[in-house]
Formats: structure tokens, sequence, C-alpha cells
């Protein structure tokens, strides 16, 4: 960036909050990937004016910009890849508003997640969307990614509790979108259109989320099976059992080897695990663990045996396997392809014998395990990262289970997003008229292509889209 540049840009943006260093665009190279492209300037976002003012001037330079939360995207997508400026949101966060009248909270797009369920909960009050990052990124990044977690099964994720938004666009424009009503159908549902976009169609500044009351009570119960299938079918029997679990979470038998490395005790003959959680009425509650234990193990491929929580702390006894899966899956190689493939309900068992398969003939170790409650299965393709042909061949075996998502009606992604990471895939599982629709909301409300450019969809070909050179 010349200097004349860099000098309007500390105008629009103030000389205090931009940044240009090595070590300060050092900091901002870097997402969870762990892969890295250091920005040319660092720009921290303090109000929506200054956001407005900093990208009617990039749009003018056609200077990229990356949103950026608290950079924990698992698909690259605050990294910039294209160079140019990182907006660095996470200094804006402040909750506005908590309102347990509305059961909304108007909040800043840096506030974290975790805050959020802390402050809610003084109020009775909480926010369902947990991903696992929860105690790290931010709202506006959940937002951007349409972030979900393991109550994802019952409550649905980040798109369910978004019920407006302030973003500001490419050219300098502040739009509101939607309000905080439960419904709303005047006009365009904007909103939505919004969130999971990745950092691409505009910066989210505010927005509007809707809350829901603690449930009373919650338990929790576990049980280890003799076969991914055996587990894979009590799924889809607890599933259509007309119990709603409050998580559903599965994990196969590479990820209980890497967790019995960590010292955690795994029975043996267990080949998969799964947590079934519950919340309601203390009473219900009970009764739900008790029909879920027999759905478990009242079966020819019943459980090999079962773990039920009575207390608070055998609630997080209960839970302890699936907590420790992260750490434990990477700590097993220097590098690992963390996946997110999601199929449909009927498909979960399938996808996890398909995934079995696909890891015997490529000979690299594969754990798959996730929230089976809504069909989205992580796999985490573990390999040598100093390797290059190792490498390439991790890349060519998630292809492969890309290909056996779709293949069964599913999708490459369910919760990290597409980011710059999967670009290459994204076209494979996804309707050419429908990707072509995007490509051109893009370019109309991003006409420089400023918005965090090389991320979310692929270039359209040239002469395409109105206005592009043929
Ligand atoms: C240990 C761990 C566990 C995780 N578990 C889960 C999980 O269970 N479920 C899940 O869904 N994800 C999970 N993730 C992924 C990640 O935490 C989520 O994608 C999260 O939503 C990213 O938020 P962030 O604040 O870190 O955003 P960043 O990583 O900084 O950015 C993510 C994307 O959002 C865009 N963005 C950020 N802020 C804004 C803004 N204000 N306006 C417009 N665009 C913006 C960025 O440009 C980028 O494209 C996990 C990650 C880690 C490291």
């Amino acid at each position: 960036m010349n200097t004349l540049l860099l000098k309007e840009l500390e105008q629009a943006a103030g000389k205090n909050y931009v940044f240009t260093s090595s070590i300060d665009r050092e900091l901002y190279s870097y997402d969870a990937t762990k892969e890295r492209r250091v920005p040319e300037a660092v720009v921290r976002a303090v109000d929506a004016g200054q956001i407005a003012r900093v990208l009617a001037l990039c749009s003018r330079h056609g200077i990229p910009v990356t949103p950026r939360g608290a950079g924990t995207g698992l698909s690259g997508g605050s990294l910039p890849m294209c160079g140019g400026v990182v907006l660095d949101c996470s200094g804006m966060n402040k909750i506005l508003e908590l309102s347990p009248q509305h059961m909304v909270a108007v909040v800043q797009p840096g506030v974290v997640n975790g805050a959020l369920q802390q402050e809610a909960a003084r109020y009775g009050l909480f926010f369902p969307p947990d991903p696992a990052s929860l105690d790290m990124s931010t709202l506006g990044g959940n937002v951007a990614e349409n972030a979900g977690g393991p109550r994802a099964v019952k409550y649905g994720v980040m798109r369910d509790y978004v019920l407006g938004l302030k973003v500001v666009l490419a050219d300098g424009r502040i739009m509101d979108t939607g309000g905080r009503t439960i419904k709303n159908v005047a006009g365009y549902d904007l909103t939505r259109l919004f969130v999971g976009s990745e950092g691409t169609l505009g910066v989210i500044v505010e927005a509007t989320l809707r809350l829901f009351p603690i449930p009373e009570h919650k338990a929790a119960i576990n049980g280890f099976f003799s076969s991914a299938r055996a587990a894979a079918l009590a799924v889809q029997r607890i599933l259509t059992s007309g119990i709603r679990p409050a998580a559903l979470e599965f994990l196969d038998n590479s990820t209980l080897k890497a967790v019995s490395r960590m010292g955690l005790h795994v029975p043996q003959g267990a080949q998969a695990f799964l947590l079934v959680d519950v919340d309601g009425p203390e009473e219900v509650t009970i009764r739900h663990l008790e029909r879920i234990r027999s759905l478990m193990m009242d079966h020819e491929d019943r459980a090999l045996q079962t773990h039920a929580s009575a207390s608070p702390e055998e609630y997080e006894e209960v839970w302890k396997i699936r907590r420790s899966v992260g750490p434990a899956v990477h700590s097993l190689g220097s590098g690992c392809i963390a996946e997110d493939i999601v199929v449909p309900l009927g498909s979960i068992a399938a996808m996890v014998e398909r995934t079995a398969e696909i890891a015997s003939t490529s000979g690299l170790y594969i754990c798959c395990y996730g929230h089976s409650g809504d069909g989205n299965l992580h796999v985490n393709i573990v390999y040598d990262k100093e390797r290059q042909d190792q490498a390439k061949h991790a890349w060519d075996t998630a292809a492969m289970i890309f290909d056996a998502a779709i293949a069964l009606q599913g999708s490459i992604s369910g919760e990290h997003g597409i980011g710059m990471i999967k670009l290459g895939f994204l076209a494979r599982g996804i309707d050419p008229v429908a990707l072509d629709v995007m490509q051109r909301i893009r370019r109309l409300l991003d006409p420089a292509g400023i918005l965090n450019p090389c991320k979310a969809l692929p270039e359209p070909e040239a002469g395409m889209i109105p206005g592009d050179a043929p």
C-alpha cells in the first residue's frame, strides 16, 4: 500500500486505529486453519461510521478488506488471501441491550458468544447456539459463518436466532435488516442472506439476537457400542422416538482410540460412542433418559454399557469423553484436515460406513465424530505436514469424503463454511444456477470485489456477469 493510500486510510479510520508494523501485521496473519497470509494494514473497527468510511475508500481504490472476529474460523475466512486490509471487529464488543421482556439481545459484532451466555443467564435466559469455540469466537464471526454446536439438534443454528442486523455495505452505506420481532415477512429476508455470507456481502456491525428461557433441568447419558453401525442405528431409533434430544453426539473407533491415549477409560470391545443430552422439566428429563437408555440397550445391537447422569457432577462426567475429543484428535499428527460434512438424518449410518471404507483404503488415520443428531459429522484426516505427498493424499481423501456426502444428498460444510479452504470443492455440490445467482448477488452488493475476495464462492467465469470482461 503506497504512502498516499495509507494516509487516506488513516484519515478514514482514524490514525490511532491503523496498524502497519510487521509485528501488528503478523498478528493478523493466521486463523485456526494454521495457514498464514500477512495483510498490508490492519484497521481496528470502532463504529459503523468509521467502517463505512473505510469501505467506501477501499471500494474506490479496489483494496481488499477482510473482516475478522476472533480468528477461530476453520476455513480460512479471516485470512487476507488477496492482501489489503484486515478489519478487526473484536474491539466492538458491547452488549448494547438485553431485554428480558422482548427476550432479545442487541450486540456489537465483537462480543464473544460465551460473554452473551453469561449475561443472559443473569436474567434466566440463554442463547442456544453453542459452537465449541464459544469462549473465544465472536458473535459477528458466528453470524458470518452461521455457526452451530451440539445443541443444534434441538435448538437450531445461528440463523434461527438472528432477528435483525445492521450491516455496512461495500460502498459505505449502512443498512438495517429485520428487527426484533419473531415474525416478519415485509420484503425479502435480507437478514438470512447475510447469515453465513462469510464476510463477503457486508460487515456486520450490530445483531439483534433471540434468547430463550434457560431449561429447568438437564441430564445426559452415554453409551459404548461394539460397532459404528450399532451406534448409528441407535441414533435413528432415538431421533424417531418422539424425544427431541438437546444434543446427540457420536464418536467412531479412531476417535475413541485418540481419547483413550489421553488417559480416559474406554471399555474393551468399544468401537463407537454416543452421548445424548436432554433438557426440560426435571421429571420429563428423567423419563426421557430412561427411554433413551432402553433405546440403546433393549435391541439386538445393544450398547455394551451406558452411564446416565444423576447429579450435576455426574453430568460433567458423562460429557467428559466428548469434551476431550478436540485436543485428543489434534495431538495425533502435525497436520489435520478438519472437515464438517453433513448428510440427511437417514443417511448417517451410511456416511459413517463410507468414511470407514475411505479410511481403510487411504491408509490415513481418520477420526469421524460429531453432531450425529443433525447429520453433521466432523471427519478429521490426520497426516504428516512435513511430507508434501501426504498433504496431497490427505486432500484427495477429503475430496472422496465430500463426494460421499454429496452422493448421499448432503453438503460439504455444515458449520465451518467454505472460506478459502474448500473453495475448489464448492462447485461439486451446488446447483450451477444457484451458484450463478450467488455470484450475481455478491457482485451487486460489492461491485469492486473488495469484501473478502478469494473466499466462499469461486470467481464467475469471465463474461458471465454483466460488466465482466468477456
Ligand atoms: C476449537 C474450535 C472449535 C470450534 N467449534 C465450532 C463449532 O462447534 N461449531 C462451529 O460452527 N464452528 C466451530 N469452530 C469454528 C469457528 O469458531 C466459527 O466459525 C466461529 O463462528 C468463527 O468466529 P470468529 O469470531 O473467530 O470469526 P473469524 O474466524 O475471525 O471469521 C470467520 C468469518 O467471519 C467473517 N467475519 C468475522 N466478523 C465479521 C463481521 N463483523 N462482519 C462480517 N463478517 C465477519 C470473517 O471474514 C470470516 O469469513 C471452532 C473453531 C475452533 C478453533
